[in-house]
This record gives structure tokens, C-alpha cells and sequence, in this order.
């Protein structure tokens, strides 16, 4: 079995085969054609336009009755067709430059999407996708292809794909495509926003996904973690298969919570934060009162090149705007590991995981760590940010950090710069060393957070990527309840804020249990918000503090779970 992660755009489950789907891809080339025969060539295009407005009108017919809102996406297309500026600048390229239709069309629809791509609203620059589209459609009747769709699948499948075009979410069989994959896109990508639509499962950004699977694969699609199973056991796929109807019938209960205050049943409030990788605009926005991890890799990791200050600036402001005045917590570079950057050819190691990492590698790339803190403080001036270091290991590490922090501050000043002056710094908690010396870690620190993923490859030394031994990660045994208590307890004396934003605070079990070990802050995926609300809901605080007692004196994770899993049910 292998795993491959992505971003879970639109909540579900689906067990199946794969299809893989590759959409027209137009190869074209810088080519002319010789003088005398513009008309002609001119021709050619407005027959492949008018073409195209045919094939659109049929999609918008065959769709207006029982999509209306997704009919409108193919309007749109036939708005964009007809464009008098598209067609001037086509025309323009056939009669002045006598460039091949097929050159001209790629030329002039790839310069205005690229122009869409770049604005800083990002429905407006989704709207680049629709401009490809178009042109793709008109590029492959030009080239005599017939149209290739999801629209006639013969079995149920989950469809992978490079990308999806909004022409292939749209015409889709929704009966057959059970899930999606793609490698590209984000929360408001029209795949995403379509598949939200249908009710399809889908996990975006899922890197190489086309080459990695093949038809016909086994796969499970856990559309809540962002996981995607490839050739799993029997076993797993029977633990899924309990899931999936555990899944419809608590997606029934959940989501009648979102929009309640976040209360245990002795009154008690706790805060929910989200947690995000990229600054697209969502809903889940307003049922959480911060951003407890706002992963800055999907930046670096989705660029060419190295990002600049600039970039990242726009990029931080975008999220603070979307947070709509709540505090966001900002986490510094996280590469190193399992994360890599194209562009930046760092060593092999052979303990990726024990190596130059996150912080650590900030220390040793200190221009780029400078040209993001420069970003980030910048941004503070627009709305109430806090800078987070991953991967802290000792007092010298907090230190630094921050010695590199005055110093960018120091030029910003000298630059005459605004930025938030008494902006809060602090860190991740997810190396054990750091967790036993909460107390001091707390007094030079404004605030900090728990990485319970990372805590738990670190505690119970095991790769949290080697799917070999995926039971030897044991976010929930007593260890980590113990060592989640001391941290609580120490941060909560000093009077500094903790929250937790690995994945623990999202599971509805190990927020059971953390409240009663003390923590009030608890940041995840969206998905879980309704969840974690609802079992919190069930006890009261007294509750909760005896069953974090207990659980820290069960034996094995096992019985932790079994244990938490009859309170849960006694109360529901
Ligand atoms: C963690 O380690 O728990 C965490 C939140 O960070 P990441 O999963 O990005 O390493
Ligand atoms: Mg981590």
C-alpha cells in the first residue's frame, strides 16, 4: 500500500477503480503561413468558433433543465468565444503576422488568461481556467479532433487527472465518478467548487497522481484526511468500508453544529481554529474564531521559483483578509522531511526526518528565511498576525529564531517600514525535548502550539510517512496524553496561550480528551469542526478532566480508544 497526500476540497470517502483521465492537450508551435492565404486561414478560424458555439449550446441545453447554475458556466464560454477582443487579436495575428489560426488562438487566449491568472482576486483569477478551456476547445476542433468528456463512463470509477477543465466537472457522469483526484488546485478551483456541488469526494494538489496510478487501480479516497490509498490491504479497505457508513451518518449530525457556539455541556467555551495551506476564500472561515496554522510550504511549493518578498506579502495579506479580523497564526517554513523544493536542490540525507529541517534549515538559509519574515512583518501592518517557528528543539533554537526576527525588524524600521510592533512570536511544539521544558519554553515565548503529528513520529520514533508501520503511530496513546498534559498545564500557569493543531485536535476523541488535560484552542481542517463541536458538547468539563485522568493510565493505545470510544457513545 502506498499513501499519497492532497488538499480534501470536498468532504467523503470513496473506495474504487481508478480512470485515468487525460483531457485534448494542444500541441502547438510558432508557425506562418504564406501571403495570399489570410481569408482562408481567418476562415478556418470562425468555422472553429462557430463550431465550438455548437458543441456549447448542446452542453447548455442538455444541462439547462436540471443544472441551471452549471449551464452557466458554458454561457460564460460562449461569452468568452464571442469576444470582440479575442477575435480582433486573432485576426489580428492572421492578417499582420500571418500566424497559423491554431498559433494565433494559443497566443492571444494564453496571454489574456495569464493576465486573469495574476489578479488579486482569486474568483477573478479562477477565471483563467474558463479561458483555457475555451481555447483548448477551439485548439482541438481546429486540429479535427472529435470532443473527449466524462460524460459516458461505462463503469463507477475515481477519475485522476492532471487537472479538470470546468467543461469536464460539468459534463461529467455524476452516477459513475464516485471520487477525484487531480494534481493541481485549490479550495475555489472550479473542481473543487463543482465537486462540492455534486457530493463527490474529491483531494486536489496530489502530486505526479497520473503517473504514480494506473486504470484500474484500487484506491481508497479518504476525502477527509486528504489520503489517497493506493493498492490497500483487505484489512484497510474493510476498516474503510465501516468508515464510509460511519461517515454518512454522522455527516447527518455534524452539520447541524457548525454554526453553534463551541460550549461542553457544563457551559465551558473553547475556541476553534482552522487550519489552511493556501489563501483561497471558504466558508469555513466563519465557523472559527482563528487560524491556529496557516502552512506557508504551499507557496514555495507551488512556484517555479523561489517566491518573492512581494508575492508572499500579497499572498499573507490575502489570508488575513479572508480571516475577516480574526488573529492568523503564520507557521515559518516547514521543508525538509518528506518536503522538497524544486528549485532549491538540497542534499540527500539519509534521516530526512532527524535533519536539516524547517527551522533548521531557515538557519542555514537565512536569506530566504529573512525574505519571509520581512513578508510576514510587512503583512502585520494589515491585520493581526502571529509568527510561528516549526520544529523547535531547544532554548537556542527559540532564540535565534528570534534574534533573526529583531534583526528584520530592525531593518524594516531603518527602512522606515510599517509593521504590528508587539506582534507575537512563538513556536511549534513537536520535538519532545521542547515539550519537557514547557515552563521555560513558555517565559520566552508569546505563545505556542502543538504539532501532535510530528510530536508523535518524534515520541514514538516512527516515520509518519513509512506506511510499513503506520501502527506504530500512536497519537493517542498514554505517552502522548502524559506528555500534552504537562504541556497544557505548564503554558496555562504561565499564563501564555497553547492551542494544538496537529491532526489530534481534530479528531473528535483526542479534543475529548485534550480539553480535559486543559487546552481550550483547539486549530484543525474544516471538516472536523461539526464533529469535534458535537462529542465536546456531550460532556462537561468534570467529565471530561476524569476521562483524561484515566485514559493516561490505560496501557495501549488500543484501549485508550476503545475506552473513549463507549464514553462517546454512552453520550450520544
Ligand atoms: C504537526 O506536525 O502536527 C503539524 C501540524 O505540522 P505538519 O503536519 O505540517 O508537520
Ligand atoms: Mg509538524
Amino acid at each position: 500500500m502506498r499513501i499519497l497526500k492532497g488538499n480534501p476540497v470536498s468532504r467523503g470517502i470513496a473506495l474504487g477503480k481508478v480512470y485515468i483521465y487525460k483531457a485534448f492537450k494542444a500541441d502547438v508551435h510558432e508557425s506562418y503561413f504564406e501571403a495570399g492565404k489570410e481569408d482562408e486561414y481567418f476562415k478556418k478560424y470562425q468555422d472553429s468558433v462557430k463550431t465550438a458555439e455548437e458543441e456549447l449550446n448542446n452542453i447548455i441545453e442538455s444541462m439547462s433543465e436540471e443544472s441551471p447554475e452549471k449551464a452557466k458556466i458554458f454561457t460564460a464560454h460562449v461569452e468568452i468565444l464571442m469576444d470582440e477582443e479575442v477575435e480582433e487579436g486573432v485576426k489580428e495575428m492572421i492578417y499582420d503576422s500571418r500566424a497559423m489560426p491554431d498559433y494565433a488562438v494559443d497566443e492571444i487566449y494564453t496571454d489574456f488568461a495569464n493576465l486573469l491568472a495574476k489578479a488579486k482576486d482569486p474568483l477573478i483569477a479562477g477565471r483563467a481556467a474558463d479561458l483555457r478551456d475555451v481555447r483548448n476547445r477551439v485548439l482541438r476542433i481546429l486540429k479535427g479532433e472529435k470532443e473527449r468528456n466524462l460524460s459516458n463512463l461505462r463503469d463507477n470509477v475515481i477519475v485522476v487527472a492532471h487537472d479538470l477543465l470546468p467543461s469536464d466537472t460539468a459534463t461529467m457522469d455524476r452516477n459513475r465518478v464516485m471520487g477525484i483526484i487531480t494534481e493541481v488546485g485549490g479550495a475555489t478551483s472550479h473542481t473543487a467548487i463543482l465537486a462540492r456541488g455534486y457530493k463527490i469526494p474529491a483531494v486536489l494538489g496530489v502530486a505526479d497522481a497520473t503517473e504514480i496510478m494506473s486504470n484500474g487501480d484500487n484506491i481508497i479516497l479518504d476525502a477527509l484526511a486528504g489520503k489517497v490509498l493506493l493498492d490497500p490491504e483487505k484489512e484497510t479497505v474493510k476498516e474503510y468500508q465501516v468508515k464510509l457508513v460511519e461517515y454518512i451518518k454522522e455527516e447527518r449530525e455534524t452539520s447541524e453544529y457548525l454554526n453553534k457556539l463551541p460550549l461542553v455541556k457544563s457551559g465551558e467555551r473553547f475556541s476553534i481554529g482552522l487550519n489552511i495551506g493556501d489563501t483561497d476564500p471558504d466558508e469555513s472561515f466563519k465557523y472559527a474564531d482563528f487560524v491556529g496554522l496557516f502552512r506557508t510550504e504551499f507557496l514555495y511549493m507551488s512556484s517555479e521559483n523561489m517566491p518573492t518578498e512581494q508575492e508572499q506579502f500579497d499572498a499573507y495579506r490575502r489570508v488575513l483578509a479572508n480571516a475577516m479580523g480574526n488573529p492568523v497564526t503564520l507557521r515559518t517554513l516547514d521543508i525538509g522531511g518528506d518536503k522538497t523544493l524544486r528549485y532549491m536542490n538540497l542534499p540527500k540525507e539519509d534521516n530526512p526526518f532527524l535533519g536539516n529541517r524547517a527551522l533548521r534549515l531557515c538557519f542555514t538559509h537565512i536569506d530566504m528565511f529573512k525574505t519571509q519574515l520581512r513578508a510576514a512583518l510587512r503583512a502585520s501592518a494589515f491585520g493581526p498576525l502571529q509568527i510561528m517557528f516549526p520544529m523547535v528543539g531547544t532554548m537556542d533554537d527559540i532564540r535565534a529564531a528570534k534574534a533573526v526576527v529583531e534583526e528584520v525588524k530592525e531593518d524594516l524600521r531603518t527602512a522606515g517600514i510599517a509593521f504590528d510592533e508587539r506582534i507575537d512570536i512563538g513556536i511549534m511544539i513537536e520535538i519532545p525535548s521542547i515539550g519537557m521544558i514547557a515552563d521555560m519554553a513558555a517565559k520566552e515565548v508569546d505563545f505556542a502550539s502543538v504539532g501532535t503529528n510530528d510530536l508523535t513520529q518524534y515520541l514514538h520514533a516512527v516515520d509518519r510517512m513509512n506506511p510499513a508501520i503506520t501502527g506504530y503511530f500512536q497519537s493517542m496513546s498514554p505517552s502522548m496524553f502524559r506528555i500534552l498534559g504537562r504541556i497544557f498545564a505548564e503554558f496555562n500557569k504561565a499564563g501564555k496561550p497553547i492551542s494544538v493543531c496537529g491532526e489530534l485536535a481534530g479528531d473528535h476523541l483526542g479534543a475529548l480528551v485534550m480539553f480535559g488535560l486543559g487546552l481550550r484552542k483547539f486549530s484543525m481542517n474544516a471538516a472536523n469542526i461539526g464533529r469535534v463541536k458535537r462529542t465536546l458538547s456531550l460532556f462537561t468539563k468534570e467529565e471530561t478532566e476524569e476521562i483524561a485522568k484515566t485514559v493516561q493510565n490505560l496501557q495501549t493505545e488500543a484501549e485508550v480508544i476503545a475506552f473513549l470510544d463507549a464514553e462517546v457513545e454512552r453520550k450520544s
